[in-house]
């Protein structure tokens, strides 16, 4: 019996885990920091209070169970020994014959971490909803504010990066401010949300 070992539930993890699934020969042990799958490409949507965070994650548990060959074993990867095939979770060691990686991607803020306390990146549902909390909380303040231009500053929405994370996230504010901001909130001129995507490549979606 051979032993697969696969770091992380995203995609990449969980799609090999099911090209091993009920495979003979073979028992296969998925690990992730956390027990449920996170369906990233709508993570702007619960930033924008589109969906919520029950509907881009489902539990990995679930999503493997009819695979008698795999195990989900939920735990934050600290070690790999790969001179003795061990890895070691914060809770507990697992061996492995065969080990496989797909933790992600990490956002970068080339080189300017700093920034990371004003402006979370979106990879995770905590960084949507604390996105989603403080855009929802500008226009409270802009609601209560009688000053226009006050309320310009509350209604002005700066995005680093023009990729397709900040574009579709520009694009989310402009619906939210057009549509939700003009039928819920009755003292904002929608008109007044600004939305400035910033791009120091010579277009956006550089990448595409
Ligand atoms: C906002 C946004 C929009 C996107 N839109 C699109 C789109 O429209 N189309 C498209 O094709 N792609 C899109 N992407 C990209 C796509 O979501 C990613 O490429 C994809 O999710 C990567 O999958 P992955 O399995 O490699 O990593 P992830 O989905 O990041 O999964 C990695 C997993 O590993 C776990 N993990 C990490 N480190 C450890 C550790 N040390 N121990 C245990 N577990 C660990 C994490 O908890 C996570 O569950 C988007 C991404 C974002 C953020």
């Amino acid at each position: 019996m051979k032993k697969i070992v696969i770091i992380g539930g995203g995609f990449a993890g969980l799609n090999a885990a099911k090209f091993f699934g009920n495979a003979e020969g073979i028992r296969v042990t998925l690990i992730d920091g956390r027990n449920y799958h996170l369906f990233q490409p709508l993570l702007y949507q619960v930033a924008m209070a589109a969906l919520s965070p029950a509907e881009i994650a489902s539990p990995i548990r679930s999503i493997l169970s009819h695979y008698s060959n795999i195990e989900v074993k939920q735990g934050y990867v600290r070690e790999i020994d790969k001179a003795k095939n061990i890895i070691t979770t914060e809770m507990h060691e697992y061996t492995f014959d065969y080990l496989i990686l797909a933790c992600g991607a990490q956002h970068s803020y080339f080189g300017n971490k700093k920034w990371e306390q004003h402006a979370p990146g979106l990879k995770t549902i905590e960084q949507a909803t604390e996105i989603r909390r403080r855009v929802l909380s500008s226009f409270e303040k802009a609601e209560i504010e009688k000053d226009r231009n006050k309320q310009k500053k509350y209604l002005t929405f700066v995005i680093v990066g023009g990729g397709p994370t900040g574009v579709e996230l520009a694009g989310a504010i402009g619906e939210m401010s057009r549509f939700t901001l003009a039928k819920d909130f009755r003292e904002i001129d929608p008109k007044l949300t600004r939305i400035i995507l910033v791009e120091r490549g010579p277009r956006t979606l550089c990448s595409l």
